[in-house]
């Protein structure tokens, strides 16, 4: 397949994405978080297409995107007060919100389940082609399934050139990781950390739980909450290591662990912050951006990754896991595979 390259800031590319889209093809688009893989979201056949374009299990559903809150609540049956408090204080805004699904929702979107994820993006390219589209835009993040998500235009051309009708290419994602994921089936509960904050949530609908699957593995058995948390994710082919403690402790520990593997020919990347980044001496590093505002660091983790994708160890420093080091954690956890060491 040939894929069409082009430019969010030329005025046609929103009506030869949006044509893409309502004829039932795949189109990648940059929003706030990372580029997404789209399709007309109440067209089975179409979405069908995304999860062959990823390798996706089709057992993991996907995101419909939307320009208003009346177009959500289209996608919804049985909506509780708590959507409205959420959508009116945060969206546009990478929130995703889950609700009972309503009948117009294809099963292919929410991979059989009878609940549906729903967001509303604040990156102006997204709004416009959701907008020219007339439909939500169901999209997952535009990687194959199991790579780190896709922060720039050059890393959808990567995975997906060849694959899906068109990219459509603006400058990086502003946060680099993907929304919150919330469901407000039984109580309110965050299965995702992303840049909106447990704190900011509860500021306005009250108690929050967090998933435990967001700092666990699932057991042998165990039902997933979001069947995304299932699969391996984000996962560069370099080896990633997480190392825990204080400054001390994790320069001791990443210090000991490059050096051990240096000797024997391995290539090795240190991800430091940029506080801590004169303890590493001469050691090849990349700085992340200030521990201090951990949205500087997941703003360039999955860059960092892709990256050094042929390098043998990625050796990473860890942030406390609350509020916005949360989402950071969450996905060097599962590119760990959740050991800390
Ligand atoms: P992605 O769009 O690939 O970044 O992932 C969307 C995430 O939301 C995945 O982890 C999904 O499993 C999760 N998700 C989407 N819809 C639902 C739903 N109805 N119930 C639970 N989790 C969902
Ligand atoms: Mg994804």
């Amino acid at each position: 397949m040939n894929t069409l390259i082009l430019d969010a800031k030329q005025e046609q590319s929103y009506k030869v994405c949006s044509d893409i889209i309502r004829s039932g093809g795949l189109v990648a688009f940059p929003t706030e978080t990372v580029y997404g893989l789209g399709a007309n979201g109440f067209c089975e056949n179409a979405v069908k297409k995304i999860f062959e374009a990823k390798g996706r299990p089709s057992d993991n559903p996907l995101i419909l995107h939307v320009e208003s809150i009346a177009q959500a609540e289209k996608l919804y049956r049985d909506i509780p007060q708590s959507f409205y408090k959420l959508a009116e204080v945060f969206w546009p805004a990478p929130l995703t919100i889950i609700c009972k699904k309503a009948s117009c929702v294809p099963d292919a979107v929410s991979g059989g389940l009878d609940t549906v994820a729903v967001r509303m993006p604040s990156d102006k390219h997204a709004l416009r082609l959701i907008h020219e589209s007339g439909v939500p835009i169901a999209a997952p993040s535009a990687n194959l399934s199991g790579k780190p998500s896709p922060t720039r235009a050059e890393h959808v051309i990567q995975d997906m050139q060849g694959r899906i009708d068109a990219i459509l290419c603006a400058g990086d994602c502003k946060y680099g990781v993907e929304s919150t994921v919330i469901s407000l089936v039984n109580l309110p509960t965050i299965l995702r950390p992303g840049i909106i904050t447990p704190h900011m949530i509860s500021a306005v609908i009250g108690e929050v739980q967090i998933s435990k699957s967001v700092f666990s593995p699932l057991h042998e058995g165990e039902l997933a909450p979001s069947p995304g948390m299932k699969y391996k994710h984000y996962s560069p082919d370099a080896e990633v290591m997480a190392f825990s403690g204080n400054a001390d402790e994790m320069r001791a520990k990443i210090c000991s662990a490059y050096d051990m593997n240096c000797v024997n020919k391995m290539k090795c990347i240190i991800l430091a912050s940029a506080e801590t980044a004169h303890l590493y001496g001469d050691r090849q590093l990349e700085i992340m951006g200030s521990a201090k505002a951990p949205e500087s660091m997941c703003s360039s983790l999955f860059a960092a990754f892709r990256k050094y994708n042929e390098y043998d160890y990625i050796l990473c420093e860890t942030l406390a896991d609350e509020e916005l080091g949360l989402a950071y954690m969450n996905r060097l956890l599962r590119a760990c595979g959740f050991l800390v060491l």
